[in-house]
């Protein structure tokens, strides 16, 4: 049992509220879409409520992985260690230069368009 108690220890908070981006964050989480369950656990882990089931179009699947609406996400890490804590292991934290570089997609200190998520395929 102490084992158990162990191991949700470092288990985050439900954010107490929503709140909004208000700067540049420093680090952007993407979700590898092929390794994500769906299951969406992390989705109500996030203070800022940007995680959210690709359109069911995309992989025609009962069960859509979710995905990050980058331009909304403050980098808390939160969902990468919800989803490594209790499902899987599906997020990762980018540095934002590397995202950037990545993704081809500069992103700023507003929650500004383009509203959505990065095309990781
Ligand atoms: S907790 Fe992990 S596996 Fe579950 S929906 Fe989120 S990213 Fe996908
Ligand atoms: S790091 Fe994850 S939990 Fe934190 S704001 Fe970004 S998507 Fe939401």
């Amino acid at each position: 049992m102490a084992e158990t108690a162990d191991h949700y220890k470092n288990v985050p908070n439900l954010p107490p509220k929503i709140t909004d981006k208000k700067k540049k964050p420093k680090l952007v989480a993407v979700v590898d879409e092929d390794n994500c369950t769906g299951c969406q656990v992390c989705v109500t882990f996030c203070p800022v409520n940007c995680i959210a089931p690709v359109p069911k179009t995309k992989y025609n699947v009962p069960t859509p992985p979710v995905q990050i609406k980058f331009n909304e996400c403050i980098g808390c890490s939160v969902c990468a260690r919800v989803c490594t804590k209790l499902t899987w292991d599906a997020i990762e934290m980018l540095p934002i230069a590397e995202f950037e570089t990545k993704y081809k997609i500069e992103l700023t200190d507003e929650k500004t368009p383009p509203y959505g998520i990065p095309k990781t395929k």
